[in-house]
C-alpha cells in the first residue's frame, strides 16, 4: 500500500507506511481520520473561514490515552502536531498543515463538585457545556462571551468574560489541570503540584503540552441575572459613549458593561428599518441581586431614545449566549486588539471614526470592559500577565466573501493603526491574527516572556508544540 506523506516539525515531509498508520489505529479508542475519509471536513473545520488548512491525520481523542498515543506517535516520528479545543482562535491554531491534529472535541464532559464549588472540565468542552452544568447548582466558572468558544484555547491563554471584574482573568480562577508532556507522561500541574508548569500554562497557550482537563472554581452567579443590550444609532455614539465610559467607571465589581459600534444586524429586537444601519451598543451583565441590577440598569434604558432594548431580567445561561449568533462559523474574520488603560480622553472620537469607516455588515470596534480583580494581582502572578489592562479594545472585521478580504483587513488594521497610542502596551495573545509575530508575543507577555522561555525549555526542548503562538526554547 502507498505510504502516507505527512507533514515533519521541521516542515518538511515523511512518509509514513501504512502500516505505521494501522498500528497508530488500533492502540486508540477514538476514530482516527485521514485526508479523503468521511468526516475529515467536519473534524478540520474551524471558526475563521479565512483558516483553510488541511492536516494529514486527525486523532479524535476520547481518552486520555488517546491524547497521549498521539503525543507519543508525533514525537517518535517527528511529525507536526496541533491541538483542537473549540476551534475558535482566530488565527486558526488547532489545525497544522499536513500534520496529525489531536482533536479534543468529543471530550466534553464536566463534572460539578458543588459543595467544593469546584468543577473538572474536559478540553474539547464549549464554555456553553460548562456553563449549563455549573448552573444546575447556582454556579459558574469564570469563562467569555460566546458560548462556543473552547474553554481550553480561552483559558491557556488567559479568559476574560462577565465574571472577570470580580474574579480576575479566566486563568486566575483555576485549580489545576492535567497535562501530557511532550515526553509522554500525565502530570497534574497547580501550585502544589509542577508550579512552574502551572505558573506558564495560565496564559501560556499550548506551549508546554495538551492540557486534557482543568479544574476550575465556581462561584454562586444567577440563575437569574440582569443582563441584556441597548441600541441606540450612531447619531448619538458620543453622548451613548460617554454614558458608557461614566457607567463602567461607577460600575460595582459585579457588573460588566461593553460597547460596541457596528451596522444593526437583522436581529428580532431592532426594528427592520434599523437593519444595516450603524448603531451603538451597550451590553451589560450584573450577576449580584436582580432588584439592586435593575435600579442599577435604570438609567442605561431611559437615556436618550434607543431603538432597540433587551436589558432585562434573564437566566445567566441566556446571557452567556446572547452573542452567539453575531459569531457564526465559516465566516471570515480579521482581529486587531489592545488593551486600553482606560476611555482615556481622545479615545471616543476615533471609535466613532473608524466605527463608520466599516466595510461590511458584521464588523465592529469593540470594547470589553476588564477592570477589577486582575488589577490587583501582581504581574508576575501567572504567565497572562497584563494586570494594568481596564478594557479590551477589538477592532474585529467579519465578512463573507474572499473578493472582499483585502477592503475588511485594512479596516481593521489601518483603524489599530491609529489607535494603538491609546494602548497600555500590551496585547490579548487569543486575540493576535496569524501573521502577528515575536513582536506582538513580547507585547502579550512582557516581562513574563523571559521566565516563560526557561519553562518551555525544561518542559518541551524541542519544540514539539509549535503550532501556537510560539515560544521557541531558543
Ligand atoms: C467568537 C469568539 C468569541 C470569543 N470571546 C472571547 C471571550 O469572551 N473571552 C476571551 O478571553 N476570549 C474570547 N475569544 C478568544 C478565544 O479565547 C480564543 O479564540 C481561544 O483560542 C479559543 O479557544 P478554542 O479552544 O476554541 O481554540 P482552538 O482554536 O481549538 O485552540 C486554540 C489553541 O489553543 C491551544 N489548545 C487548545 N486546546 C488545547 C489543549 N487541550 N491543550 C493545549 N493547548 C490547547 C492550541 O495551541 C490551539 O491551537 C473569542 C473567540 C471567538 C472566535
Amino acid at each position: 500500500m502507498a505510504a502516507v506523506a505527512i507533514r515533519k516539525l521541521d516542515g518538511g515531509e515523511v512518509k509514513l507506511e501504512q502500516s505505521a498508520i494501522d498500528d497508530l489505529r488500533s492502540k486508540l479508542r477514538g476514530p482516527l481520520v485521514c485526508l479523503g475519509d468521511a468526516g475529515y471536513e467536519q473534524a478540520r473545520s474551524v471558526w475563521n473561514g479565512m483558516i483553510g488548512r488541511r492536516p494529514a491525520m486527525i486523532i479524535r481523542c476520547l481518552g486520555t490515552a488517546d491524547v497521549l498515543t498521539g503525543v507519543n506517535f508525533a514525537r517518535e516520528h517527528g511529525i507536526a502536531i496541533s491541538v483542537k479545543g473549540g476551534g475558535h482562535n482566530i488565527s486558526g491554531l488547532a489545525i497544522c498543515d499536513g500534520g496529525l491534529v489531536l482533536d479534543m472535541s468529543l471530550r466534553r464532559g464536566v463534572w460539578v463538585d458543588a459543595a467544593k464549588r469546584t468543577a473538572i472540565a474536559q478540553t474539547g468542552c464549549t464554555l456553553g457545556d460548562v456553563d449549563r452544568e455549573t448552573q444546575l447548582h447556582g454556579l459558574a466558572a469564570c469563562l467569555g462571551f460566546v458560548s462556543k468558544t473552547g474553554i481550553a484555547g480561552l483559558t491557556l491563554g488567559g479568559g476574560f468574560g462577565y465574571l472577570t471584574r470580580k474574579f480576575g482573568w479566566t486563568t486566575d480562577t483555576v485549580r489545576s489541570m492535567e497535562v501530557v508532556t511532550a515526553d509522554g507522561r500525565l502530570v497534574r500541574a497547580s501550585e502544589e503540584e509542577n508550579p512552574d508548569l502551572f505558573w506558564g500554562l495560565r496564559g501560556g497557550g499550548g506551549n508546554f503540552g495538551v492540557v486534557t482537563n482543568i479544574e476550575y472554581m465556581l462561584f454562586p452567579v444567577g440563575p437569574e441575572i440582569v443582563g441584556g443590550g441597548v441600541a441606540w444609532l450612531a447619531e448619538d455614539a458620543d453622548r451613548v459613549l460617554e454614558m458608557f465610559r461614566d457607567l463602567a467607571h461607577n460600575a460595582p465589581p459585579e457588573m460588566t458593561c461593553v460597547a460596541a459600534i457596528r451596522p444593526a444586524p437583522p436581529a428580532p429586537w431592532l426594528p427592520k428599518e434599523v437593519h444595516g444601519k450603524l448603531i451603538v451598543l451597550v451590553l451589560v451583565c450584573y450577576t449580584g441581586p436582580v432588584r439592586e441590577g435593575e435600579k442599577l440598569v435604570a438609567s442605561i434604558k431611559s437615556f436618550g431614545s434607543p431603538v432597540g432594548d433587551i436589558l432585562q431580567r434573564r437566566t445567566y445561561v441566556s446571557q452567556q449566549s446572547l452573542l452567539d449568533a453575531t459569531q457564526p462559523e465559516g465566516r471570515r474574520y480579521y482581529w486587531k486588539s489592545e488593551y486600553l488603560p482606560g476611555i482615556t480622553p481622545g479615545i471616543i472620537p476615533k471609535l466613532i471614526e473608524h466605527g463608520r469607516r466599516v466595510q461590511s455588515p458584521h464588523s465592529m470596534v469593540a470594547l470589553f470592559q476588564l477592570n477589577g480583580a486582575l488589577n490587583d494581582l501582581p504581574g508576575s502572578h501567572s504567565a497572562v500577565g497584563n494586570r494594568d489592562a481596564h478594557y479590551v479594545l477589538n477592532i474585529a472585521a467579519a465578512w463573507d466573501s474572499e473578493n472582499d478580504d483585502s477592503a475588511n483587513i485594512e479596516w481593521a488594521r489601518s483603524s489599530w493603526r491609529d489607535m494603538r497610542s491609546f494602548s497600555t502596551g500590551g496585547t490579548y495573545i487569543n486575540f493576535l491574527t496569524e501573521e502577528e509575530g515575536s513582536d506582538r508575543l513580547q507585547a502579550a507577555y512582557g516581562q513574563n516572556f523571559t521566565r516563560l522561555v526557561e519553562i518551555k525549555r525544561k518542559w518541551d526542548p524541542t519544540n514539539l508544540f509549535r503550532v501556537n503562538k510560539n515560544i521557541t526554547p531558543g
